[in-house]
């Protein structure tokens, strides 16, 4: 079965390719495939092919064998590539699970292996977490965090003075061992990392102190992150270089950065939208009034006009002044949720105005209803001078008078039978 694959167009190179751009090629397809990345249930079996056209065509004896005999192992099919006996006889600690696992396909043992092998740093993910106000202006933050960087005392080389890196010897650079042997099934091809460089392919022979000949180590890292305006939670924006140094001088992984915006105590935010409640008076609700609101960008105040006769739970909308559009100009808006409330603090004299106003309106006639509806507790049937009465008599003490609103008298029917009013 190993004789009908074709490592060259497993890899995706031409036969003529030069040892770099075999290994390019095997990086690349390998980190497409790797168990770790791709969950297709194929992935894992592809991986191991691509691993398995790599350790030979990567191997000088090898692709000379395959390229001649379409084997690796040269024209008896067996032993001729190898230098070493204990490849294939046991030295590797081949067992039954490894061949079941290169033919079905089996429970893992090769993407395990195989992960160790990995050389190229790791990408990193962290998150960042800005409050609403960070989100509106744009912020410049300061992510902490540790990571494996290169050695600054090697170079990454991972080899200390006088020191050098060589080709693994028993895999000669593959970091693979390959298995083939004649059963009465046919020609069997088990393989296994290295158990020498542990897949990687190289040794050191005077490793640096400070690393032990891995070429990087694991630092406090310090990055700025600029979060643009009007930024959303789940929005990544990747740092090159900022995530895992590989292996003794191998590519460095990315920092991706994803960043999750706070919620705010005072505002909703909706796509660009900002809700947030507005408190109002409801005799300033029956005839209008503005209320400022403190903005979500600093030092903003947003003016919220309430229209007269003004609702509870009616939303009032200022145009853009929610938050900004990210990488585009204009802002949402702020909407404010209107909350109504009745006045307790009302002198004597504005109280008795008030009653006057609901005694009137209970002696129109026309909306008798409408009128005892809005006072409760003896109100609006009792007049002026029972409320006067009322109030005096539980020695009731004005807190903080309401000025303009109580002189006002509101056109008849604002108090009621204004839904088609809003806005
Ligand atoms: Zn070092
Ligand atoms: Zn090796």
């Amino acid at each position: 079965m190993a004789d009908s694959k074709d490592y060259y167009e497993i890899l995706g190179v031409p036969r003529d390719a030069d040892t770099d751009t075999i290994r390019r090629a095997f990086r690349r397809k390998a980190a497409t495939l790797h168990p770790d990345v791709n969950k297709a249930p194929d992935a894992e079996e592809k991986f191991k092919e691509v691993n398995e056209a790599y350790a030979v065509l990567s191997d000088e004896q090898k692709r000379a064998n395959y390229d001649r005999y379409g084997t690796p192992d040269g024209p008896a099919g067996f032993g001729g590539g190898y230098g070493d006996v204990s490849d294939i006889f046991g030295g590797g600690g081949f067992g039954i699970d490894d061949i079941f696992d290169t033919f079905f396909g089996g429970g893992g043992r090769g993407g395990q292996s195989a992960r160790r092998a990995r050389t190229r740093g790791r990408d990193m993910g962290i998150r960042l977490t800005v409050s609403l106000e960070e989100a509106a202006a744009g912020a410049t933050k300061t992510l902490r965090y540790d990571r494996l960087a290169t050695c600054e005392t090697c170079g990454g080389s991972g080899t200390a003075d006088g020191g050098g890196v060589k080709t693994c010897p028993r895999c000669h650079g593959s970091g693979r061992v390959v298995e083939v042997r004649r059963t009465v099934l046919g020609q069997m091809q088990t393989e296994s990392e290295c158990p020498q460089c542990h897949g990687t392919g190289q040794v050191v022979d005077k490793p640096c102190p400070d690393c032990h000949g891995e070429g990087r180590r694991r630092v406090h890292e310090e990055v700025q992150v600029n979060v643009p305006a009007g930024v959303s939670s789940g929005w990544t924006t990747t740092l090159g270089g900022k995530g895992e140094a590989g292996l003794r001088g191998d590519a460095t992984g990315d920092l991706v950065v994803s960043v999750e915006v706070e919620q705010h105590e005072r505002f909703e935010r909706r796509g660009d939208d900002l809700y947030c409640r507005v408190t109002v008076d409801a005799l300033a609700a029956i005839v209008g009034t503005t209320v400022s609101v403190r903005g979500i960008l600093d030092g903003e105040t947003v003016a919220v006009p309430i229209p007269a006769g003004c609702q509870f739970g009616q939303e009032v909308r200022v145009e853009r002044r929610g938050m900004p559009h990210m990488g585009r100009i204009g802002r949402g808006d702020l909407v404010a949720l209107v909350e109504v409330t009745v006045p307790t603090d009302l002198t004597q004299k504005q109280l008795l105005e008030v009653a006057g106003i609901v005694a009137e309106r209970s002696l129109d006639g026309d909306a008798p209803a409408d009128a005892s509806d809005d006072v409760k507790a003896g109100g609006a049937s009792t007049g002026k001078d029972e409320a006067a009465e009322h109030f005096a008599g539980e020695g009731w003490v004005p807190k903080n008078p309401f000025k303009d609103a109580g002189r006002k008298k509101p056109t008849r029917g604002t108090g009621r039978s204004n839904k088609g009013r809003r806005r």
